[in-house]
């Protein structure tokens, strides 16, 4: 597997306007399905994108605010730090 340098969750939460238009390369595409079979927090934030779009009916005007996507990716880093601490 892994034929493509992996996504981190930066450039994931980046991408993810172009995934859900479905604007992404094929390259880019297989690379954020490929980040989001092993990052539960990524497949969470998808939802959550999902059901913002569906509740507004379209994509938001300003994707993410840089302060959510900086609390985002702070979670993110969070997380991480966590699960290597046993
Ligand atoms: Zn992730």
């Amino acid at each position: 597997m892994a034929a493509y340098p992996e996504m981190p969750c930066q450039e994931l939460v980046e991408l993810i306007t172009e995934y859900l238009e479905g604007t992404l390369s094929e390259v880019d595409r297989l690379r954020f399905e490929q980040h989001l079979a092993d990052c539960r927090h990524c497949r969470t934030y998808l939802l959550q994108m999902r059901q913002t779009i569906h509740a507004l009916g379209k994509l938001p005007e300003e994707t993410i605010p840089d302060e959510v996507k900086s609390e985002l990716l702070q979670a993110f880093r969070d997380w991480k730090a966590r699960g290597r601490q046993p």
